[in-house]
């Protein structure tokens, strides 16, 4: 509509308002017809007519576009919630569909109707409109986690903290297992009662069933009443609901005036916990990340690991000060697969869709051996200010691998690059600083085969001053019919051998489920060659808390070799290094053709660690040493080399092994640990 203003005569104006609310109605019958045409496709595909999640979504996508425009956020809610409730509407006559259904929103919660997670969740989805809600129950907070990962339910709401009881630990666990994302949070004042039936007073009570957790929190009015039993039970609202079945006057139950309300049961005392002020906090989960209204103050989740020395919490932290970003959370756990260290949970304002945000996770990431973000959703109770404005947003909101403002050389990998962080990784394992000491040696068989094999080759890395012990356990052979490793008994024999002379470990991962177990023994993840581009492997290895050694793919270009790295970062994962093994070439005299200059062209692009693995290169014994010399004079900052105690009767890789003697000869050229 280019036409020039007309004069400003009132009646001409009032002529430009008829056309534009014309031009309205035909496009709202237009929008309309699109609906239509929406339904006939979800009668075919037997998809259902609504899905308020994406509803939501798309209503925070058109306030968004609203205040491109300066048009009010409120006007464009209300407007928007009637022209989806219009669609919605069309839908269901083109369908002839049940009105009930389809409208409620599914949540999973650990518990029934009238437990504190149903009330949250109703004080949650009804503060957005989303009134008609229907629970998945389920017996344990994993269950919820897992009904929503599976989509039978839409959302899922979990108590993650309470003033008094403190943080629930295995929430937070469950959050950082599980994909899904968070986009909300709410505080929830439980208020505990004591329950009863109609004709029940509380002195003639002799039982009262109660969840632990009330009872912890109810201490001082239990232990004021006389001659009554506490039967310790795994629900609030269950208990309500299981004295209304029993039909005993002399039997009570502590939950919520709305689960008494929902079993018909009295409320005897109100407020009978010893703190007057007791909430819980809850965490409201879905498949999708939220969308977050522009102007709405937003709040960001993530869970981090930072190195295991001084002062490298208080450099993580840094970077909010730094950037002027308000942390108002900070919560820490101890990594399941790696006791040693601890995760730190995080929330702070801001979403990543604000570039300050963005900018500010790309220097964090920098600092911290693991990072992962949860989710930015919409929060009310924050301090100060809402987030920036479009101008300021960036145009993503992927959180750690999201563009930064100068983009860098680097194509298919950010994290990875040079551009991304200037000083270089160090990779922290037991004492040893891969990436800072000088040349790391990590050594030991192609196979754990046996007990006194693995001691054997271990006495020798250590008496001859290598660093890490290796040793496979899970192989990866060309032939199915060759030796396949000890699995985990062979792992076990390693993880001792490692302990018995204080060495830490390396062994190779094959799977994205043996992962966890893997990484609970060992203190490196290896990736073969055969796995370098397996993405799902990299993405398990991404998400566990154990340093990562990625072998280069046999025909792998070095950019290819970085995306793979990538992979692994992008989960979350910092600690990865880099292993050169040799390429498939014309050239059939080696094993492999060693691409040195493999190690310069890396260190100019990445600031990972880059180490070198002779042995699978040159598949022979004589040519490990010159070529271990190669790789240090290179600058590589450490190598791999297989060695064996008896190599003429290996069970994998016998001809490159270097024997214990030979090996303690390179050391000592090497100037390693002398
Ligand atoms: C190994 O390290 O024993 C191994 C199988 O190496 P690659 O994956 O480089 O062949
Ligand atoms: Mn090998």
């Amino acid at each position: 509509m280019n036409a020039p203003n007309p004069p400003d005569d009132i009646e001409t104006i009032r002529d430009g308002i008829d056309q534009v609310d014309a031009r309205i109605l035909e496009l709202l019958a237009q929008r309309r017809g699109f609906s239509v045409r929406a339904a006939r496709l979800k009668g075919v595909q037997e998809a259902p007519s609504r899905d308020l999640l994406r509803e939501e979504d798309l209503i925070a996508e058109r306030i968004a576009g609203g205040l491109d425009h300066s048009l009010d956020t409120g006007l464009i809610n209300t407007v928007w919630r009637q022209i989806i409730d219009d669609s919605v509407r069309v839908q269901r006559e083109v369908l002839g569909r049940n009105e009930v259904d389809q409208r409620s929103l599914t949540v999973a919660i650990q518990g029934i109707e009238g437990s504190y997670s149903s009330l949250a969740s109703r004080q949650f989805f009804d503060a957005r409109g989303l009134t008609e809600l229907s629970f998945v129950r389920s017996l344990t907070f994993a269950d919820a986690f897992e009904a929503v990962r599976q989509g039978r339910a839409d959302a899922g709401v979990l108590p993650i903290e309470n003033t008094t009881s403190g943080a629930i630990s295995e929430v937070y666990d469950l959050l950082l297992e599980s994909n899904l994302h968070v986009i909300g949070d709410i505080r929830f004042r439980v208020r505990h009662c004591l329950l009863g039936l109609a004709e029940a007073t509380s002195s003639a009570l002799r039982r009262i069933y109660a969840h632990p957790q009330a009872v912890a929190q109810c201490s001082e009015f239990l232990a004021g009443l006389e001659d009554c039993e506490v039967i310790v039970f795994g629900d609030t609202a269950l208990a309500g609901k299981r004295i209304s079945e029993l039909g005993d006057p002399a039997v009570g139950a502590i939950a919520s005036e709305d689960a008494g309300r929902l079993y018909g049961l009295e409320t005897l005392s109100t407020d009978i916990a010893n703190r007057d002020q007791n909430f819980t906090r809850f965490v409201v989960l879905s498949q999708q990340p939220a969308e977050i209204p522009e102007g709405v103050t937003a709040k960001t989740s993530i869970v981090m690991a930072v190195g295991n020395h001084p002062g490298a919490l208080m450099d993580a932290l840094a970077v909010f000060t730094d950037t002027d970003i308000n942390l108002v959370k900070l919560e820490s756990r101890p990594i399941p697969d790696n006791p040693t260290d601890e995760l730190f949970y995080l929330d702070f304002e801001g979403s990543t869709g604000d570039a300050a945000v963005a900018a500010m996770l790309d220097i964090l990431t920098t600092q911290v051996h693991f990072l992962r973000i949860l989710g930015s959703y919409p929060s009310r109770d924050l301090r100060s200010r809402p987030t920036t404005s479009s101008s300021e947003r960036s145009a993503t909101s992927a959180g750690p691998v999201e563009e930064p403002a100068a983009p860098p050389k680097a194509v298919g990998y950010k994290l990875g690059s040079r551009g991304h962080k200037d000083h270089n990784t160090v990779v922290e394992v037991g004492g040893v600083r891969l990436g800072e000491d000088p040349l790391v040696v990590i050594a030991g068989p192609c196979a754990v085969e046996s007990w006194d094999q693995v001691m054997a080759a271990a006495r020798a890395v250590k008496e001859h001053g290598g660093s890490l012990l290796r040793g496979g356990c899970f192989k990866p052979r060309t032939s199915p019919y060759s030796f396949q490793g000890l699995g985990f008994e062979g792992l076990e024999m390693l993880a001792e051998a490692g302990k018995a002379f204080g060495l830490p470990i390396v062994t190779e991962v094959l799977t994205p489920e043996d992962v966890p177990a893997v990484a609970t023994k060992s203190d490196v993840l290896q990736i073969g060659t055969r796995n370098m581009q397996n993405f799902s492997l990299l993405s398990a290895v991404g998400r566990s808390h154990r340093p990562v050694m990625l072998k280069r793919g046999m025909s792998a270009s070095l950019e290819e070799w970085l995306q793979a790295a990538e992979y692994i970062l992008a989960e979350g994962n910092q600690q990865v290094f880099l292993c050169e093994r040799g390429i498939r070439t014309f050239e059939t005299s080696t094993r492999n053709t060693l691409d040195l200059s493999a190690v310069p062209v890396l260190m100019q692009r990445t600031h990972l660690p880059v180490i070198v693995d002779p042995s699978h290169a040159a598949g022979e014994r004589s040519l490990v040493a010159p070529l271990a010399h190669a790789a240090a004079a290179v600058g590589a900052h450490g190598i791999m080399v297989e060695i064996h105690p008896d190599p003429e009767n290996a069970l994998s890789d016998g001809p490159q092994s270097l024997e214990l003697d030979q090996f303690g000869r390179l050391m000592e050229s090497l100037g390693v640990g002398s």
